[in-house]
């Protein structure tokens, strides 16, 4: 399906495979979000996250359910260890599902209070957990169960598991939403989907300056996403940012610059690099799971 992508700079040439084309692996998902591979079982978990269910898809076994209810999990990733970690909206927590597949909360405080309601997570390379806090699952009826906001504003932070260390490390967001880090682990990019629900809000990927593996520096924006907003998106083993949109997955280079578009039929939502070469791109988008095969792998693996 060659006419699912959009070219605009030569430098994608080198990423999509001639031929390939985007497959539809699953459907009639409320609200298709958060995905994570695991190559041990080469299966992909991600979350129906207004259907307030966890589903995973293999290509022997298709879909099966791993939890419902799942407390309106939202993104999911995976630690060091090969543990599932995740965001729970609903329970306006950090998780982990432990080897014996029970759920602990890791934390679901700062300085006392409760979160907003953890969207989208990220695992460093030193096993700590940065994740994105915005309010949906307060805000919207179908993200979580409701409550009060506690925190004065919607925050990155950085969660250290081994000594329960949490602090915020971007505070100068409206609707911190998908994050990721550059290769080398020097640079942060964050999303803000303030215009989903904002008029006038941003739609566009920060970057930040990683400084002592601890804290961000000379925030600016990276990219701003027409149409729609970019929720979750994942980096290459190139640095080049494969982010959601309402029309397309949208690819850019490190420098900014739009390398194209792979059109999905849904809006899409978020997505992640698997397979067992690494270089399947999943994709979650309204009601459906899609995938297409690129010849570049992503850096979480
Ligand atoms: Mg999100």
């Amino acid at each position: 399906m060659a006419e699912a992508i959009e070219i605009y700079d030569d430098r994608l040439l080198a990423i999509v495979r001639p031929g390939a084309s985007l497959q539809e692996l699953a459907n009639g998902v409320v609200h298709s979000e958060g995905p994570v591979y695991f190559h041990e079982d080469d299966c992909l978990v991600w979350s129906d996250a207004h259907g307030n269910r966890l589903l995973r898809w293999s290509p022997t076994d298709n879909v099966s359910v791993l939890r419902d209810p799942s407390d309106y999990q939202s993104g999911n990733y995976r630690d060091l260890e090969g543990r599932l970690v995740a965001c729970s909206s609903g329970l306006r927590a950090i998780i982990r599902r432990e080897d014996d597949d029970e759920w602990k909360i890791l934390v679901d405080r700062y300085q006392g209070k409760r979160l907003n309601s953890p969207n989208d997570l990220v695992v460093k390379s030193d096993n700590t957990i940065w994740f994105t806090d915005p309010p949906y699952g307060i805000t919207e009826p179908n993200q979580g169960y409701g409550g009060e906001q506690e925190q004065p504003g919607s925050y990155v932070y950085r969660f250290d598991p081994a000594t329960g260390e949490i602090y915020p490390v971007v505070t100068d967001m409206v609707r911190p939403n998908g994050l990721a880090f550059s290769p080398d682990e020097s640079l942060l990019y964050v999303s803000d989907t303030a215009g989903f629900n904002i008029p006038g809000g941003p739609h566009h990927i920060r970057v930040y300056e990683i400084v002592g593996d601890r804290h961000v520096k000379n925030g600016r924006v990276f990219c701003v996403i027409d149409p729609g907003q970019p929720d979750g998106f994942r980096v290459d083993e190139h640095g080049n940012i494969f982010t959601s949109s309402q029309d397309s997955v949208q690819v850019y280079a490190p420098d900014g610059t739009q390398l194209g578009k792979i059109l999905i039929p849904q809006t899409s939502t978020n997505l992640t690099f698997g397979g067992k070469e690494g270089d399947r791109l999943f994709i979650t988008a309204g009601h459906s799971l899609y995938a297409i095969d690129l010849n570049t792998r992503g850096v979480q693996l």
